[in-house]
């Protein structure tokens, strides 16, 4: 067993998911006018329900994380809260997954108040129903035990994260490790074959290198100060 449950996600099962996800849509007789993307996680989903659901006007809404001053919580904020008129228009707000909700939330609500269309309804590919706040008006896969989907957009970003956490939190990691035992933790903790990769898992490594957060001599991989 996987410390940190990971699903590996691939271009194909984005295609087929998000097919999916859009004929849920066809099928309860409702079609949006506006898709609305939730940067950066729902651009890749909200492009290929345009194309299956036949829609040109493709937006975005940007959501960023703070970690407020004295506060363990992150709150969800929206970096470029714009104005449209979106009045009479069926709006289709869409993001890869609903965890917490408050992303998808914080998106939905103010469309509603600012934008005022005639309606808002979310859509995602994953709902993590035993955490989420809300429940999506659609999605294509609800998941009962927490999870992380690793998307195909996040690939360089995650693996790079993944490897600095097993550096920072292993013990095993502290006095440096071989390539080859760097990626036993790998699979060890993630559940993730590091063959499956491809070419992420140098990318990672180059980046972390470069970023000084890992020193590669003689074979072996070392955490420096600060990583
Ligand atoms: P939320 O917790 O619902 O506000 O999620 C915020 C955003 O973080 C999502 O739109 C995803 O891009 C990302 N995210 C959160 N949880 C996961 C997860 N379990 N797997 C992959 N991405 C996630």
């Amino acid at each position: 067993m996987a410390r940190i449950p990971v699903k590996l996600v691939s271009w194909d099962e984005i295609v087929e998911w998000s097919r999916g996800l859009a004929e849920l849509i066809q099928k309860s007789g409702w079609n949006p006018d506006i898709i609305v993307a939730v940067s950066r996680g729902g651009f890749v989903p909200a492009r290929l329900l345009c194309d299956f659901l036949d829609v040109t006007d493709l937006l975005a809404v940007q959501s960023q994380h703070w970690v407020e001053a004295a506060k363990a919580a992150e709150k969800a904020i929206l970096k470029y809260p714009y104005q449209i008129d979106a009045e009479g228009k069926r709006v289709l707000v869409v993001d890869d997954i609903v965890d917490t909700g408050d992303t998808i939330e914080l998106a939905r609500e103010f469309i509603k108040r600012s934008w005022k269309p005639a309606e808002v309804r979310t859509a995602t590919l994953q709902w993590i129903s035993s955490v989420a706040k809300l429940k999506p008006d659609y999605y294509y896969l609800e998941v009962k035990e927490w999870t992380w989907f690793q998307y195909p957009w996040t690939r360089l970003e995650d693996v790079t994260q993944f490897i600095r956490r097993i550096l920072k939190e292993d013990k095993r990691a502290r006095e440096g490790l071989t390539r080859e035992s760097l990626e036993k933790l790998f699979e060890e903790w993630y559940g993730v074959r590091v063959s499956d990769l491809g070419f992420y898992w140098d990318l990672a490594i180059e980046k972390l290198s470069r970023d000084e957060l890992i020193e590669v001599s003689g074979g072996i991989i070392r955490p420096l100060k600060g990583s």
